[in-house]
């Protein structure tokens, strides 16, 4: 990995991204991810992942595949992680248990942790007293003041316990979160939280110290809802006499109207669909490059001059320190521009490429069979402009792969051209083929050319002309540009469409006489 900080203003960063298996990876996680990617590639440094499975109760088993799979759909590639190991793993927790054990022994040995023997009935109790009385509910420290000998009769007893934190009773706790400053809470306002549960497993907050710690992580970076944590966590790290990494929680993502949050699942604001998993973004055609610069400026900003740029500009300017700490709002028609736009500028064999999953799954055709039709390597090029998602595509190129006789027409008037007749459009319908059979060579230019000469001939004008030609060849009366669709076609197929089209006409003109 070269140096991305020529300057080396700052020394390289060890970041991590932990996401936990308890559901699909969604724009706010990426997010995280992409901000951690970018530091480490910045300075640098190394991007860990490091799965984050403790919580059993709430395990979705394809969860990681898919979290997996968005990371590397966005090219955020890792350094360490669980798949490629590294010299801090393993880096999934559920296999480190028995360093949080080995830790929360520590704790408890410094006095900084205690056993506690309390039984659920008893918690329940507890807060059912509390919320009677109107109080805060939590934890009233009973096993915390044990004597010696009442922690040694219920240790002989053999009871379950968890591992609490014993927090301060006075004084406060200090964060320092990189863009809000220091944040003080009083310590009373904090409970002793859960450390290890009764099954030996470790809380979130006892795991993600212990590793962050163990992994050398100088930076984490993680979404504004894990700030009222951040307490705990520094007075963990004091506990263990250790330094906190630099903590920077990312700000919270805004549906596009900016009242409501966006969270996990897809939401409806105004009357408007909003994606909020990757896979949904993936499977409606959007681009890794654009989803990328869009997310870019989530919270922060590339350039307020410039909209579009690479992942290595993008590596090149962000600093964290710029990361505005405000809720930041999802601006989705800046996605689907921005999506448009690298449509565009994409070299067009590999626009086709990337298209071959959605049409095979949208029109029914076998991947391997599209790659090899050489017909849509000329479409392709034509469809360039007016689409701006992938899944955009097969509309306008389904007609294509269909055969000429069982081409539907979106409507019967399909092949009348404007303001022509039945008859009129009959008699182009007539001219046309005629053309199409001897005309050479069979290219876009030379069939307009002589199209539009016909056209005059018959004193027609020319969109009136080509209009049954649309119809007959596309069954539609938008399609891509006609004289390219009729060459990509092929003289042939194009003769077959036109002859349908004629004895449709006939058909209707002798019902209807
Ligand atoms: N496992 C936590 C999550 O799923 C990670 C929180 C953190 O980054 O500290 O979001």
């Amino acid at each position: 990995m070269t140096a991305q900080d020529p300057n080396h203003s700052h020394p390289p960063a060890r970041t991590r991204f932990a996401p936990s298996p308890t559901g699909y990876l969604h724009l706010g996680g990426l997010r995280t991810a992409l901000f951690s990617w970018l530091w480490a590639r910045h300075t640098g440094g190394q991007f860990i992942l490091r799965v984050e499975d403790t919580d059993r109760r709430r395990y979705v088993p394809d969860s990681l595949d898919d979290i997996l799979q968005g990371l590397r759909w966005l090219e955020l590639h890792w350094d360490e992680g669980p798949d490629i190991g590294g010299p801090y793993g393993p880096y999934v927790q559920s296999q480190r248990t028995a360093l949080y054990r080995e830790h929360a022994e520590q704790l408890i040995a410094s006095g900084h942790a205690y056993r506690c023997y309390c039984t659920p009935e008893r918690l329940a109790a507890l807060r059912e007293e509390q919320q009677r009385r109107g109080e805060r509910t939590g934890y009233d420290r009973h096993c915390r003041s044990l004597s010696p000998e009442e922690r040694a009769a219920k240790e002989a007893q053999g009871l379950p316990h968890v591992v609490r934190l014993a927090v301060p009773l006075e004084g406060t706790t200090t964060v320092h979160d990189l863009l809000r400053g220091p944040i003080v809470t009083d310590n009373r306002q904090l409970e002793d939280a859960v450390l290890l549960k009764s099954d030996g497993m470790p809380t979130y907050h006892l795991a993600v110290v212990v590793d962050d710690h163990l992994m050398a992580i100088t930076h984490v970076l993680r979404g504004q809802e894990w700030l009222p944590s951040a307490p705990l966590h520094q007075l963990l790290y004091d506990a263990f006499g250790w330094e906190p990494p630099v903590w920077v929680h990312l700000p919270v993502i805004l549906d596009p109207s900016g009242r409501g949050k966006m969270s996990k699942r897809r939401k409806v604001v105004d009357g408007k669909e909003y994606l909020a998993l990757v896979r949904e973004f993936m499977e409606a055609g959007y681009l890794p490059e654009a989803l990328f610069n869009f997310l870019v400026n989530v919270g922060w900003n590339f350039d307020p001059e410039r909209e579009v740029f690479t992942r290595e500009e993008a590596i090149q300017r962000f600093e964290l320190q710029e990361i505005h700490p405000a809720p930041a709002a999802l601006p989705y028609e800046k996605l689907e521009w921005l999506n448009g736009v690298y449509i565009r500028q994409m070299d067009p064999t590999e626009l086709k490429r990337r298209l071959l999953p959605f049409l095979s799954r949208q029109l029914g055709i076998p991947e391997e069979d599209l790659a090899g039709d050489s017909r849509l390597d000329r479409l392709v090029p034509l469809i360039q402009e007016r689409i701006k998602r992938l899944d955009e595509a097969a509309p306008w190129l389904d007609w294509a792969f269909v055969d000429a006789d069982a081409l539907p027409y979106e409507s019967p008037n399909v092949l009348l051209g404007r303001k022509l007749s039945p008859e009129q459009s009959l008699a182009v319908l007539r001219k046309g083929h005629e053309i199409l059979q001897q005309v050479e060579p069979f290219q876009a230019d030379a069939i307009q050319a002589a199209f539009r000469a016909a056209a005059q001939e018959m004193g027609i004008k020319a969109g009136s002309f080509f209009g049954p030609f649309r119809g007959a060849l596309t069954g539609k009366r938008v399609s891509p540009p006609l004289f390219e669709s009729m060459e990509a076609l092929g003289r042939e197929q194009v003769l077959r469409r036109v002859e349908r089209a004629i004895q449709a006409l006939e058909a209707q003109l002798q019902r209807t006489p």
